[in-house]
């Protein structure tokens, strides 16, 4: 694949919502030259002030570079857009930032190899203030090739962009994965403020505690992968039926407070599973083996 990743090389922008907005102006910042595109012609004008060129049509701004980025709301809107757009597409590399399942990823990576379109398939881990900081993170996978021949280009997107394999179906699943753990985070976060809050503790109070303690489990991250990893769940702090006696004490706190015990509930729900299992003696990470099994077997 010939090599675009020297100088300022163009690239095309389909979709200007809130992202689309911030990977067109990352490109323009960095000086390639951007063609965008966008449903709302209107969205496009703080974009063009800044130097991007508006194509008329989808058709003229995929003709207009190698390299095409799209990022819409879901993979329907995708498909309503680019199935059109396939013969122009050909021998250009697309670049789907769209987020999905990995099914829709291997579908649209399918259809592109259909069609001699080289496919990457991205995720974003950043909000649109944070697309070409040193903090964006931006996932690819598909042709290595592809990637590469793109790179330098690809980077204005964030410090943090990087090539994860040749499955296309890799990024939406880590993006998944990502958001999964980001919720579990901020509802852990907001349940405990809850519980504070009916004890008339501002948030705000609590907040520098909740870092400190988030960092502290994220310190703990990579002796729980190791284990994962190896498949032994020795004790590192406490044993499941110790952790097991607190999420009691947090559910009837929740529930005595007039919270909601829900989230509580839950973990200890599957904690109980593991001890019923015969793990009350092992590590935290025993708990891998209750996530590993189908929902179906959880209930
Ligand atoms: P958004 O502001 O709602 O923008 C949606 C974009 O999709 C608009 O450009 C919209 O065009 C376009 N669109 C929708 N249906 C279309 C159709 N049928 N044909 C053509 N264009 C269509 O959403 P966003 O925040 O930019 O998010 C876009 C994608 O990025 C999503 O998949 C999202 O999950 C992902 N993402 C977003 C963030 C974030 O923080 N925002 C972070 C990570 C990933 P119009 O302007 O004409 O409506």
């Amino acid at each position: 694949m010939e090599n675009h990743d020297v100088g300022h090389a163009p690239v095309t922008v389909l979709g200007l919502g809130l992202m689309g907005q911030a990977l067109a102006g990352a490109f323009l910042r960095d000086g390639h030259p951007t063609t965008v595109w966008n449903r709302t012609k209107a969205k496009a004008e703080p974009l063009v002030a800044q130097g991007a060129r508006l194509a008329d049509s989808a058709r003229d701004a995929v003709a207009a570079s190698p390299l095409v980025v799209v990022c819409v709301s879901d993979y329907a809107a995708l498909h309503e857009l680019l199935d059109p757009l396939g013969d122009v597409l050909d021998g250009r590399v697309l670049v789907n930032l769209t987020s999905g399942t990995t099914r829709q990823a291997r579908e649209t990576a399918a259809w592109a190899a259909q069609r001699g379109i080289a496919y990457l398939d991205g995720a974003i881990m950043a909000v649109p203030q944070g697309i070409g900081t040193a903090d964006a993170v931006v996932l690819h996978c598909g042709p290595r090739s592809a990637f590469d021949a793109h790179e330098s280009t690809l980077r204005s997107l964030g410090a943090g962009t990087r090539y994860i394999g040749a499955d296309p179906s890799l990024s939406s699943l880590y993006e998944l994965a990502v958001l999964g753990l980001m919720w579990s985070i901020g509802n852990g976060f907001l349940q405990a403020a809850a519980l504070l809050g009916a004890a008339g503790v501002d948030a705000s109070a609590f907040a520098p505690l909740a870092k400190q303690s988030t960092e502290t489990v994220a310190g703990w991250l990579s002796g729980y992968a190791q284990q994962i990893d190896d498949g032994t769940h020795s004790v590192l702090d406490a044993t499941l039926d110790t952790h097991l006696a607190s999420m009691e004490h947090l559910v009837h706190e929740s529930e005595s407070l007039g919270v909601s015990a829900e989230l509580p509930a839950f973990i200890k729900a599957l904690t109980e599973r593991a001890v019923a299992d015969g793990h009350g003696g092992a590590g935290y990470t025993v708990m891998i083996e209750q996530f590993r099994k189908p929902s179906e077997a959880l209930s």
